[in-house]
C-alpha cells in the first residue's frame, strides 16, 4: 500500500530516543525537512549513551557523547536537547521512566511527538538476517507510547510539577517496511549525513572506516528510496 505524506497541522515536535546517535540513525534527516519549513523540534534523551564506547568508561563516554549529540542536532537545526539521567543499558518500560518522560513532555509542549522503531528486531529492506533491537530501545518506545497518556493526566503522577500537557495530536514511531505515512527527505540525505558523523568519536571506535562514509552507509540503510527519491517512514498514532 503507499505510504501517505505526514501530516503538518502541527507546529512543535519532541523527538525522544534512548541514546546519543540513535535519532542520527534515520530520523534527523525526517527533522532536517520540518525545521526547514519552520517547525520547531526538540531532543529528549533517556540516557547520555555512557555504555556504549568500548574502552572508554562511561564518566568520560556520557559528556563526550552529549556534546557529540547537541552537535548532530544543531546541523539539522535543533538546539534544544534535554537529557534525563536513567542509565545505558537498562532501561526498564515502567513508572520511573514514564514519569520523567511524561515531565519533559508536559515542559515541552509538543504536538507531535517522535520516537523509532521499538519492536523486537528490525529489518530493513533487502537485509537478512534481521538486527535485534536493543532493549533500551524497546523499552523506552513502549513508554514514550504511555507517556503521552501520562502527561494529560493530573492524577497518575500527582507529584509533577508540571502543568497536564493534552496537546499532543500523533505520536510517530519509525518504520522501515511498508511505513504507512512517511517523509519525502530526497533534499536533507546529505544534512543527515553530517549530523551522524558529528558523533566522530563514537563511530571511530565503531570501525576503521572514515566517519563520513560509516554515516553515508547509515543514512542509506535507514532511509527508503523509491523512484530515484528518499523518504523517512512512519506509524502514527493519535496521541
Ligand atoms: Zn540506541
Amino acid at each position: 500500500m503507499p505510504s501517505k505524506p505526514m501530516p503538518d497541522d502541527w507546529q512543535r515536535a519532541l523527538v525522544v530516543a534512548a541514546h546519543p546517535d540513535d535519532i542520527e540513525y534515520g530520523l534527523a534527516a525526517a527533522v532536517a525537512v520540518w525545521t526547514a519549513a519552520g517547525k520547531e523540534v526538540h531532543y529528549l534523551l533517556a540516557t547520555r549513551g555512557e555504555a556504549g564506547m568500548a574502552g572508554v568508561p562511561p564518566e568520560e563516554a556520557g559528556p563526550l557523547r552529549e556534546d557529540e549529540e547537541r552537535r548532530s542536532a544543531a546541523v539539522v537545526g535543533v538546539t534544544e536537547v534535554e537529557f534525563l539521567d536513567h542509565r545505558d543499558g537498562v532501561l526498564v518500560a515502567g513508572p520511573e521512566l514514564r514519569r520523567d518522560l511524561a515531565g519533559a513532555i508536559r515542559r515541552h509542549r509538543p504536538e507531535l511527538v517522535v520516537t523509532g522503531y521499538f519492536g523486537p528486531t528490525w529489518t530493513p529492506p533487502g537485509v537478512s538476517p534481521a538486527y535485534l533491537n536493543s532493549a533500551d530501545h524497546q523499552a523506552l518506545g513502549q513508554s514514550v507510547l504511555d507517556a503521552v497518556a501520562d502527561a494529560g493526566n493530573e492524577w497518575i503522577f500527582p507529584d509533577l510539577a508540571e502543568e497536564p500537557w493534552r496537546g499532543v495530536q500523533y505520536i510517530a514511531v519509525g518504520e522501515l517496511l511498508d511505513p504507512p505515512h512517511e517523509v519525502d527527505v530526497s533534499g536533507t540525505v546529505e544534512l543527515a549525513v553530517q549530523s551522524l558523523s558529528e558523533h566522530r568519536r563514537y563511530l571511530e571506535l565503531l570501525s576503521d572506516d572514515p566517519v563520513d562514509m560509516q554515516a553515508r552507509q547509515v543514512v542509506d540503510m535507514s532511509t527508503l528510496k523509491e523512484d530515484g527519491g528518499r523518504r523517512v517512514g512512519f506509524r502514527l498514532y493519535w496521541g
